[in-house]
C-alpha cells in the first residue's frame, strides 16, 4: 500500500458512478448505485495511483479527495 488515501463524502455522493467505472479495485457501489471505498482506511493500492487520481478528478460531485 502506497501512503495515498481516499476519502469520501457520502452526503454529496449521488451516484454517478464514474469513481467505481474508473478505478474498480478502490471503489464499488451499494445497492443505490453509491460510492462505496473497498480498501481498508481508504488506502490506494501500490500502482493504482494514477486511477485514484483519475476518479477524484472526474467525480462531478467533488465527493472524493485525496490525501498524500
Ligand atoms: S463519481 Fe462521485 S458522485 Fe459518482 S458515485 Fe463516485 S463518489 Fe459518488
Amino acid at each position: 500500500m502506497s501512503a495515498m488515501r481516499v476519502t469520501l463524502d457520502a452526503e454529496a455522493c449521488v451516484g454517478h458512478g464514474r469513481c467505481y467505472a474508473l478505478a474498480p479495485d478502490i471503489f464499488s457501489a451499494n445497492d443505490q448505485g453509491h460510492c462505496v471505498i473497498k480498501t481498508d482506511d481508504g488506502l490506494i493500492p501500490v500502482g493504482s495511483e494514477d486511477r485514484a487520481h483519475q476518479a477524484v478528478a472526474n467525480c462531478p460531485e467533488g465527493a472524493l479527495r485525496l490525501e498524500e
